[in-house]
């Protein structure tokens, strides 16, 4: 059967192509919550294929009991519109909105509510109640079931399913554990981590860290290059395409040469380029052996181009090792898009919170924490592998601190 044939026979009758693909949101929003220890449930309001707002389960973090993501996405919404009517709108939520929720719906006007599992305890669309289509209420709401119900419910059973494991584990009822003043989730702070990722360059190795660098590391004469804003905007823009995957590396470097000056060619810029790259940093081949020895998959997830790619596969060995190596230029996505570190988990078939991740780009920890991963700045200027070697210890990825 073909892919299309497929999909289609999955969407339930009533449901569209737009609200599949809100639902896939919804899905990795909830997936995310889950990761930090909330019941994953995610919500996304749109009109005309635009998201207006949504939001998963917060409950937990906010301390707010009506922290549904149903609320909170509606809550959203009528912020961005500057209006508490959402005429016209559709919200896709992974889970059947409870009593609360479903009254929310009624009372934002909604036009249609699209939902994956069922909910048998608590749902008001359908199985305790049907409030949406209840003839008294002043206003109603089309109800669509069971889009990508299968994934949504995976998503649910399998949350509970750990979180129920961790609970014996523990021996505890409670579902934290409260580390200094943050909340962490158990998840999070007794369970190994499935797979251990690295940026490349500043983690495990060592690149030149500015064009001054470069051109001592290639051998040339300091020369004079072009500085300011705008020069290093223009040089990012390129770096950025040719790590996308969109440059070749002539084309790169004859227009990087431009950036610099007129007494800069292309050629110039190759042997910089080229020279870029200073080797790995010690111990983490130490690092990551250990690693793989305990069972640990290990990973790396770089913005880079094709030259350094081959030139790092080929040449270090810890990077030819890794299990899993994902590059911006194969994907075609950049850190910190979203998109980049959501194709990590499909390729590697591992949820946000099964994984550990080290980058030395503050941006980039920052979006990877916000999907729910475990992620750490490393410090290029720093002892790496200790810095990493020791959270590895904390996850309980390796058994103890090693150094050496
Ligand atoms: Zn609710």
């Amino acid at each position: 059967m073909s892919a299309l044939r497929w999909l289609r026979k999955r969407l339930p009758l009533g449901a569209t192509w737009t609200d599949a693909r809100m639902m896939r949101r919804a899905l990795r929003l909830a997936r995310s919550a889950a990761a930090s220890g909330e019941v994953p449930v995610g919500a996304v309001v749109y009109k005309d294929g635009v998201v207006l707002g949504e939001a998963a389960n917060d409950r937990e973090a906010s301390a707010d009991p009506t922290g549904h993501a149903e609320v909170v996405a509606i809550r959203r919404a009528g912020e961005r519109l500057g209006s508490w009517r959402l005429d016209g709108c559709t919200i896709a939520v992974t889970l059947e909105p409870c009593a609360m929720c479903a009254g929310a719906l009624v009372n934002s006007r909604m036009a249609r509510v699209v939902y994956g599992a069922d909910d048998p305890k608590a749902g008001a669309c359908r199985s305790l109640f049907a409030i949406p289509e209840d003839r008294r209420l002043n206003h109603r709401l089309k109800v669509v079931r069971h889009v990508l119900r299968v994934e949504c419910a995976a998503t649910l059973r399998s949350f509970f399913r750990r979180r129920r494991a961790e609970r014996s584990a523990l021996g505890t009822q409670g579902d934290r554990v409260i580390v200094g003043t943050q909340r962490r989730s158990v998840a999070t702070l007794t369970s190994p981590p499935r797979i251990v990722c690295f940026d490349l360059g500043g983690v495990l190795v060592r690149i030149c860290r500015d064009w001054s660098q470069g051109m001592a590391a290639a051998g040339l004469k300091p020369k004079r290059f072009a500085s300011g804003a705008s020069a290093d905007a223009a040089r990012l823009t390129l770096l950025e395409q040719y790590q996308r995957g969109a440059l070749t590396v002539s084309d790169f470097c004859s227009s990087f040469a431009v950036t610099l000056g007129s007494n800069w060619s292309g050629a110039d810029v190759l042997c910089v380029h080229r020279a870029w790259i200073m080797g790995e940093y010690p111990g983490v081949d130490r690092l990551v052996d250990d690693l793989q020895r305990s069972g640990v998959r290990t990973a790396c997830l770089s913005n880079t181009n094709d030259e350094h790619w081959r030139y790092m596969e080929r040449s270090l060995p810890t990077v030819a090792g890794l299990h899993l190596r994902l590059a911006s230029h194969q994907l075609r996505l950049h850190k910190p898009d979203r998109g980049i570190y959501e194709a990590f988990e499909s390729i590697s078939g591992c949820q946000s919170g099964e994984i550990l991740f080290f980058d030395d780009l503050e941006a980039n920890v920052a979006a990877a924490r916000s999907l729910g991963w475990d992620a750490h700045r490393v410090d290029p200027q720093s002892d790496t592998a200790a810095f990493m070697r020791a959270h590895a210890v904390r996850r309980r990825a390796l058994a103890e601190v090693r150094h050496g």
